[in-house]
């Protein structure tokens, strides 16, 4: 059923880069016989999911929404990856993403834009909007995403889903081809907090593959969501957050969410997180550091493309001519500004003092989580807007994530869950919560509480 659908609705929404059905029922098939043959598998065996392109796939093509890696068949499963098949999840295929996960619109893939399904003259936010728009459309139940500085928070909040960030080292990076490795962090998104909530536990958890990976019990997220009570449960407003550059339906739906919290019995106070404002230009040079640095393994010999290797010109000649084709403008701006952050003599007024301000953010976190169980804030200051509107404008594209960002560069858990339809546009609204490193089931626990 979901490959039919697949099929009818693909050619206006674009939210995959590979769909193979013949895999797919190989794979469904394989879970049938695993049932027949007496194993036991979890809650989602035989579930359909859309897994972003970012994820290396041993028996599908790995793109990352990139030319470089046009036509690359990865020789091995991502963490990720082999988790899902183990708890019996069918992949339907590998979804659309900004290029290397650099983007909030998915206007930055190679292969064209997703769109929002409910506007298709407008983005489904990104990186992760073709994972996003594949839920939203029903041509998939779940879907896997990455958030690096919000691409699985934002997505899910202008396509009126639920996305999830675990906490930092929560999930495997193994096999997720790297952007930012320090904030890279796979997570899930459902069409509810519950259907989230069991896929969180089905692949995530300690990776002896990944060396950041916390060697700790996952929280018990699926039991947080069944509970989703916020009796007692104290939530802080981040004062930072709202006011200029937000929508006003935005603000009006976050506020009554707000306050349905205050009916449902959580006590909430306001809190102020003053390095929040500092944490969009910390990203925007710690996370295109690490790029220019990551990005460096795409070198026209170990992958995908390679251009001009006519026995006339040198390694170094092919390189370039590889990368200057293979890369889009977005990824080669990050390169750029990563590689001057990075240069000796600029090293510690860019990319020194963003990691102070880094410090900074933590701190903020901890001294909030002193005094409230979670932050919440609108996830995004807008509604999903028109393709095109932000596409030449970086400093407006970028804007996208002020609220998400803090949560990547702090390493903490954060959701976002819907909250409603702006009076604008009657596009969806999402709620942002915020918990500590380790508090993903707080995040389940309040979100289901939104949700009922
Ligand atoms: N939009 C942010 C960026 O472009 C975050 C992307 C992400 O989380 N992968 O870097």
């Amino acid at each position: 059923a979901h490959l039919d659908r697949i099929a009818a609705v693909e050619p206006k929404v674009n939210a995959f880069l590979h769909v193979d059905a013949e895999t797919t029922l190989a794979q469904a098939r394989r879970v049938d016989e695993r049932r027949a043959a007496g194993e036991e598998l979890g809650p989602l065996a035989g579930v359909p999911i859309a897994h972003k392109d970012v994820f290396t796939t041993a028996d599908m093509p790995t793109t990352a929404g990139s030319k470089i890696l046009e036509g690359w068949r990865p020789p091995y499963d991502a963490t990720v990856t082999r988790r899902l098949r183990e708890a019996g999840l069918v992949i339907l295929g590998k979804t659309n993403l900004d290029e290397f996960a650099m983007g909030s619109s998915t206007e930055n893939s190679a292969y064209g834009p997703t769109r929002n399904p409910w506007d298709l003259s407008r983005i489904p936010g990104g990186s992760s909007g073709g994972s996003s728009a594949a839920v939203a459309a029903y041509q998939a139940p779940l879907s896997t995403g990455t958030d690096t500085g919000g691409s699985i928070r934002q997505p899910a909040a202008v396509t009126g889903i639920v996305g999830m960030k675990p906490t930092y080292g929560g999930s495997s990076r193994y096999g997720l081809i790297a952007f930012a490795s320090s904030l890279d962090t796979p997570g899930p998104f459902a069409r509810d907090v519950m259907d989230a909530a069991l896929l969180h536990e089905a692949f995530s958890g300690h990776d002896a593959m990944d060396s950041t990976s916390i060697d700790a019990p996952v929280p018990s997220v699926v039991e947080a969501a069944r509970q989703g009570d916020v009796a007692g449960l104290r939530i802080g407003v981040v004062k930072e957050f709202g006011g200029e550059g937000y929508q006003a339906g935005v603000l009006a739906r976050f506020h009554e969410t707000v306050e349905l919290l205050e009916n449902l019995g959580a006590k909430v106070v306001e809190v102020s997180c003053p390095s929040f404002t500092t944490a969009l230009p910390a990203y925007y040079l710690i996370a295109p550091s690490e790029c220019s640095s990551n990005l460096a393994r795409f070198d026209a010999m170990r992958y995908g493309l390679r251009v001009g290797d006519d026995g006339t010109r040198s390694a170094e000649e092919v390189m370039a001519l590889t990368r200057a084709a293979g890369f889009g403008p977005e990824v080669k701006r990050r390169i750029i500004l990563g590689t001057y952050a990075l240069s000796s003599g600029y090293y510690d007024a860019y990319y020194g003092q963003a990691q102070k301000v880094r410090t900074l953010i933590a701190r903020d976190f901890q001294a909030a989580f002193q005094q409230v169980d979670v932050l919440v804030s609108p996830t995004t200051p807008t509604t999903a807007f028109p393709i095109g509107e932000r596409a030449d404008d970086p400093m407006a594209m970028y804007l996208a994530d002020l609220c998400t960002i803090p949560s990547n560069l702090a390493g903490n858990a954060a959701i976002s869950v819907p909250c409603g339809l702006a009076d604008e546009d009657g596009l969806p609204v999402g709620l942002q919560i915020m918990a500590p490193v380790l508090g993903d089931d707080r995040c389940y626990r309040v979100g289901a509480a939104v949700e009922r």
